[in-house]
Formats: C-alpha cells, structure tokens, sequence
C-alpha cells in the first residue's frame, strides 16, 4: 500500500524544532521530514510513533513488508566518515511485517519443494541412465556375467555424476567409454588390484601385474 516512503533523519543539526508540538528536537533524534533543511516534526508528532523499525539485510521481507504497510518511513542516520546519511532500516505496521514474514517463510516452502522435485528427476533420469548404458555394455560384451552390466554402469554413473549429461540415449555411450567402464570394472572386481596397495608396490607395477588377467577376462566376455 505505501508506494512511496517518508524520510525520518536521525539529525545531525542542534537547533531543529517540531513544526507540530514546537519542541526541540535533540541532535541525533530522530526528524521527520523530506530534509534536514525541510520543515519536519518529531518521531513523537509523527504516524510512525505506533510503527515498528525493521531492520535492513533482507531486501524481500523490506520490499514486501512496505507493500503491506499504510505508511513507510525509512530511517537514515548520519555517516560522518563517509560524509552521507545511510539507511539504518524502515518504520512499518508490524502487521505488515508478519504478512511479509508469512510470505517469505511461503516461498522458502516452495523452493524447498522444487528443489526436492528436482532430486527426485534426477534419481529418474540416473535409473533410466543406468539402465541404458547397461544395455549398451551388454551388445558390446554379450558373454560378460547375468545382470553385470547394470552394476558396472552404476558405479560408472556414480563416478561421473554430474559432470556426464543423463540425457539417456544409446548414442552417448561410444564403445571407448564402454571399455573404460568395463575395464575398471574387472580391475576392481575380478582382480587382486586394490589389496595391493600399501604394500609397498608402486601404483605403474600393481596395474602392469593385473593386466594380462584384465586383457583375458575382457577378451572372455566380448
Ligand atoms: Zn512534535
């Protein structure tokens, strides 16, 4: 409702007075008016003195908490170091401010629902990933053990997540990468490699040992 705002200055003058109740109006007290240099009254004169100060930092409980304010006074006090009055928060209706509260808190309920969908599109699309980049390990290696293919292409899913598109088509998963997966696979499965290390043995040696029993197990499932 308050589509413009009313400047109150925490004064930095020592002789203003309230254009209303005649009294003086102390140095940084607060002034209620377009300047400094403008006729104002004092906070006690003025609508405000039933408002409640929001503080600033939240630009969206500020931009709202206006909207459903009668009025809106934005409070400025006086940056003497860098020479300027700085906004230090707004006088609105509390009311106005839990209505901008409720509204926030709203959204956060509905970006925490998207964000939920979206993790539930991604469990999808990583079955579905799955699922096809299994089947396109199974025309490549037809002899490799019942159901094999799906665990090898989860693990390789899980390495890559997120850096490989999960757009699912058969055409993405060229045979270099099929290899790949399938070879560390047997590496990490049908080999001794990974109890190897800590023994001393340099990672170049411990590759070289498993090799020709990665070389005969591929060669055995094509
Ligand atoms: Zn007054």
């Amino acid at each position: 409702m308050a589509n413009t705002s009313q400047n109150i200055f925490l004064t930095k003058k020592e002789k203003l007075r309230c254009n209303s109740c005649g009294n003086a109006i102390p140095f940084g007290q607060a002034f209620v008016a377009e300047s400094e240099d403008s006729k104002g009254t004092c906070f006690a004169c003025s609508p405000f003195v039933s408002y409640t100060l929001l503080a600033p930092g939240n630009v969206a409980l500020t931009r709202r908490s206006k909207k459903h304010s009668t009025l809106c006074g934005v409070l400025f006090s006086w940056n003497q170091r860098r020479k300027r009055f700085e906004r230090k928060g707004q006088y609105v209706e509390a009311e106005a401010i839990v209505k901008a509260e409720k509204e926030c808190a709203a959204d956060e309920a509905s970006r925490a629902t998207k964000n939920m969908k979206a993790a539930e599109i991604r469990t999808i699309q990583d079955k579905i990933y799955i699922q096809e980049f299994g089947k396109a390990i199974r025309a490549y290696y037809p002899n490799c053990p019942l159901n094999r293919e799906f665990e090898i292409a989860k693990h390789a899913c899980e390495k890559y997540s997120g850096r490989v598109g999960r757009s699912a088509s058969a055409k993405q998963f060229d045979s270099h990468m099929i290899d790949l997966a399938v070879e560390a696979h047997i590496r990490h499965v049908e080999t001794n490699y990974d109890s190897q290390f800590g023994k001393g043995k340099r990672k170049k040696e411990i590759r070289l040992d498993v090799g020709g029993t990665i070389k005969r197990i591929l060669v055995s499932w094509k």
